[in-house]
């Protein structure tokens, strides 16, 4: 085989026959697309994830946007081949317990779509509790903020969406968490009044130069983390999840460097596991903290602990 174009082809192909998802493909090859639907479901749940039918409606709009689903069944013009190949990649990634999330490579979170990928913490919904906790503390006018531990930034850029007024500094110990936050400030349009940092905490930050400080630290037991499902064990940094053995390790170094980097009254507000409220608040009390508080989330667990760093003659 001497043409170079011919050559391409073969070379594709044989890449393409040893594919892990090959035996999907060949399993679908002769079904309709209900058909496939179903076999999907079924592959889904039978690897024990227990959303296979909302799993597999994600990984179908997917690979038929724009089309519907709907349209897609009436016409069957509208799922070829190559759509039929990409949804058995997609597929055999979740049923190796990939998240959704990585898969498709975004995130809804708040307002915005952000960039995820295995170098960051996939953006949760009760962390939305921490975004409304900050609106309803702080009105609006120029502030500084910044987030430990930033991830893919969404509690920074999300806040920053809110509020105009406010610039803010994500930091986060991982350059590679570090690059897709600066790539989801660009996405967003918010890269003008965001910067990052590499550091840990709050180490690489001047004393008094914050109004706000937020995180969504790691707090998960190292017992617990082990047990985790392999979606978030296997597939998401460890370094966002584990806080040690009692779960509270970074909520002790991050409030050692809150007290220094936050102004007078200003605000210090993070996550917590929904059995953390009580251990968290006595922490934010032993660091001095007034009138702390905690928010709880849509499903009335404890979420997050907030605090105001004492006044100048308080
Ligand atoms: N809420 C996350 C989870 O349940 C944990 C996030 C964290 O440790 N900060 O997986």
């Amino acid at each position: 085989m001497s043409d170079p174009f011919d050559k391409m082809v073969s070379d594709a192909r044989t890449v393409f026959e040893a594919s892990a998802s090959k035996p999907l493909r060949d399993a679908w090859a002769s079904l309709s697309l209900p058909q496939i639907r179903a076999d999907l479901i079924q592959r889904l749940s039978v690897a024990g994830i227990g959303e296979a039918e909302s799993d597999a409606r994600f990984l179908l709009a997917h690979v038929l946007a724009p089309s519907s689903y709907a349209d897609a069944v009436a016409d069957p013009a509208l799922f070829s081949w190559q759509q039929m190949s990409g949804l058995a990649d997609l597929a055999w990634q979740r049923l190796e317990r990939r998240p959704v999330s990585q898969i498709l490579g975004s995130q809804p979170f708040w307002t915005l779509d952000l960039l995820v990928t295995e170098d960051v913490l996939t953006p949760r919904a009760d962390t939305e509790t921490l975004v409304e906790l900050v609106l309803e503390k702080c009105a609006p006018g120029v502030a500084d903020l910044v987030d430990l531990g930033t991830g893919s930034g969404a509690i920074l850029l999300s806040l920053l969406s809110e509020r105009s007024d406010w610039s803010g500094i994500g930091v986060d110990l991982s350059p590679a968490a570090l690059e897709i936050a600066r790539q989801n400030a660009r996405r967003c349009g918010l890269d003008d009044r965001a910067r990052f940092v590499e550091g840990s905490w709050g180490a690489s930050l001047a004393a008094n130069s914050v109004d706000i400080l937020v995180s969504n630290p790691p707090y998960i037991r190292t017992d617990v983390w082990r047990g985790l499902e392999p979606e978030v064990r296997r597939f998401e940094p460890r370094q966002a999840l584990d806080g040690g053995e009692d779960g509270l390790r970074d909520y002790r170094s991050l409030l050692i460097d809150a007290v220094r980097v936050v102004r007078p009254c200003g605000l210090v507000a993070v996550e917590i596991g929904f059995d953390q409220g009580a251990d968290v608040t006595a922490l934010f009390e032993q660091a001095g903290l007034d009138d702390v508080g905690v928010k709880r989330d849509l499903a009335g667990h404890d979420r997050v602990v907030y605090g105001a760093v004492a006044g100048t003659n308080g």
